[in-house]
């Protein structure tokens, strides 16, 4: 199959791109520049692409933030990252106002003007809670209307759909992921702060999934 994946540079795309390379499908890599706090993940995102093999773009979407920044604390400089679990309500102002819907329209474009088959996204059961654009429903729904955006039929592959994330990275390391070059902090900068909900919560993943953490963490304590 050739397959257009939606691709952050995180341990769920990274494991999934993984997974779709050693299931010897023909792979393009697409990231998304839409003015985002934690662009370094766009830094690394290009190397894993790189060290994988796989063919990488970054589209750039930075005007979006000026019309769609609102409260979200990953556009809005004034909005601080909220700190602790990340299935905390505070960690709604982390959501990027329909960020999903955006990135798989364009992907599914790309797929369309490459002449793929399919265009494939990490979600997992863990983000439900908190991005409503994770939910089973949105995907059930853009399933149903990416097979709609050609005349020839888009698949929509989400096969994390119903794993947590400690199952992922326990898949990745089975798929020896190269997880250190992964970015997954919201606060972005040089090192992974330890402390925000996404930090949390690739902690605790490796930490349930008996896989050990490559991280550097500014703050190990939290
Ligand atoms: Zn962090």
């Amino acid at each position: 199959m050739k397959l257009v994946i939606v691709f952050s540079g995180g341990m769920d795309s990274t494991t999934l791109l993984y997974q779709l390379r050693a299931g010897g499908h023909e792979l393009k890599a697409l990231s998304f520049n839409y003015g985002q706090r934690h662009a370094v993940e766009l830094e690394h995102a290009q190397r894993i692409a790189e060290q994988a093999g796989v063919p990488y773009e970054c589209v750039e979407l930075g005007a979006l933030a000026g019309v769609i920044a609102g409260q979200s604390s990953q556009l809005n400089r004034e909005v601080a990252v909220p700190e602790g679990h990340y299935t905390e309500e505070s960690m709604k102002a982390t959501v990027v106002p329909n960020r999903n819907m955006i990135m798989l329209s364009v992907a599914v474009a790309h797929a369309i003007a490459l002449e793929f088959d399919a265009v494939a996204y990490g979600a997992h059961a863990g983000d439900h809670a908190i991005y409503p654009d994770c939910r089973l429903d949105f995907v059930e729904a853009m399933r149903s209307v990416i097979s709609l955006c050609d005349w020839r039929k888009i698949e929509l592959l989400t096969p994390y759909v119903d794993k947590n994330k400690s199952e992922i990275c326990r898949l990745g390391a089975e798929l020896q992921v190269p997880f250190a070059l992964t970015w997954s902090c919201y606060k972005g900068g040089h090192a992974h702060c330890g402390r925000c909900g996404t930090c949390v919560e690739r902690k605790e993943a490796f930490e349930l999934a008996g896989v050990r953490d490559p991280t550097e963490y500014l703050d190990s304590e939290a």
